[in-house]
């Protein structure tokens, strides 16, 4: 409601063209989802395997999807999404996933890597939170909340070793999970890929066997 009252104050633009009405139109939309990622969503080198990962990288998830490149309109939808407060963004970036995953099955748990909490604190929205609701909503599976950080050490500016350190040690499951259940560890942006990984240990540590992943983008290689 408050998102559609703020509409009509300050419309929104497409992040790829420029549209006026909506931060990302339907052709700009379909310019993402048409280029398909065909590299490994860990480490953007080999080429993926069936399971988006390839064969040289280890990671505790067992399949994985991504949106795009963090480049161009993504980089810039996402950016909004998460400096500039341009909260309705949940629904488009929930949309870009809805379009890149497959059929899931029906007993499928959205997990989302849980957001530092001094972001939630800056933002006004947890963004990882709405973007998974979203997505259930759009699938008609449950989300789960039960991954938590914790710590809340700034990640952005860190070097890729402390990165790797500061994640190991980042995630707790706070419930035993069921393993027959299929969990989606949903994230915005791999880097080094550590994050998802140690979530999803995180998640098997916690009972669980089967754990996929999906995330918006992957932050290109230098
Ligand atoms: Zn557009
Ligand atoms: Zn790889």
């Amino acid at each position: 409601m408050i998102d559609r009252l703020l509409g009509f104050v300050a419309p929104h633009h497409c992040c790829g063209c420029g549209k006026i009405g909506t931060l990302l139109c339907s052709n700009c939309e379909y310019d993402i989802i048409s280029e398909p990622f065909e590299t490994c969503v860990n480490c953007d080198r080999q080429l993926a395997s069936a399971k988006g990962v390839c064969q040289r990288c280890r990671v505790a998830y067992d399949r994985a999807w991504c949106v795009g490149r963090r480049h161009d309109t993504l980089q810039h939808l996402i950016g909004h999404y998460k400096f500039t407060n341009a909260k309705a963004a949940h629904h488009n970036l929930a949309r870009l996933l809805d379009k890149r995953l497959p059929q899931l099955p029906s007993t499928t748990v959205v997990v989302p890597v849980p957001t530092v909490s001094l972001h939630i604190r800056q933002r006004g929205y947890d963004h990882m939170l709405l973007m998974a609701k979203t997505l259930s909503k759009l699938r008609g599976i449950s989300v789960s909340t039960d991954l938590e950080r914790q710590t809340s050490t700034k990640q952005r500016d860190a070097t890729r070793s402390v990165r790797i350190k500061q994640a190991k040690a980042a995630f707790i499951c706070c419930r035993p999970l069921d393993p027959d259940i299929t969990y989606l560890l949903i994230d915005d942006v791999v880097t080094t890929g550590a994050t998802v990984n140690y979530a999803a240990a995180a998640l098997k540590a916690a009972g669980a066997t089967k754990v996929w992943m999906a995330t918006i983008s992957r932050q290109p290689l230098d």
